[in-house]
């Protein structure tokens, strides 16, 4: 079985919860467990609040998230123009940010690796970051 769906927002944390709950309730297809919902929530989460805060540094912006459902496995792509990420390596690293004065925990990339079997980021300054992410959803 496949299915996709795409959708396009603004960089607004508003939006943050309705991208969790889009993706969240398009996985439902596949009988996830709770705990499996709310990884998926957390990792759009983290995704999205990173759109938001370091691509956009909170200033008007698109976002772009794309659900698909192959087989038991659930693939979601979170997108931004925004300014991008120099060093894609150092930033996946446990605590790295560059916003320590926001008081972030540079977790988020921690917490994707770890709630989701793969993950991929494509970066470039000033283009933009894209995160692919896959889970195997067991139910
Ligand atoms: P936390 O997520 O714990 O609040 P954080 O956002 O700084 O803190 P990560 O989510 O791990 O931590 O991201 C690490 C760093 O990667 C960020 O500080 C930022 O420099 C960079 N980064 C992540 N996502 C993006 C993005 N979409 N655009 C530009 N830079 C990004
Ligand atoms: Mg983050």
């Amino acid at each position: 079985m496949t299915n996709q769906m795409s959708m396009e927002f603004d960089s607004k944390s508003e939006n943050e919860s309705f991208a969790r709950v889009v993706a969240a309730s398009f996985a439902t297809q596949l009988n996830p467990n709770l705990e499996e919902i709310d990884d998926i929530k957390t990792v759009v989460s983290e995704a999205v609040t990173n759109s938001i805060i370091h691509g956009y540094q909170m200033g008007e912006g698109k976002i772009f998230m794309e659900c698909k459902i192959e087989g038991n496995d659930f693939h979601i792509t979170i997108m931004d123009k925004g300014v991008g990420i120099g060093n894609v390596e150092q930033a996946m690293e446990p605590m790295f940010t560059t916003r320590p004065e926001l008081e972030r925990s540079g977790m988020g990339f921690i917490f994707m690796k770890t709630l989701m079997d793969d993950i991929e980021v494509i970066s470039e300054p000033d283009i933009g970051t894209t995160v692919k992410m896959s889970k195997r959803i067991y139910g």
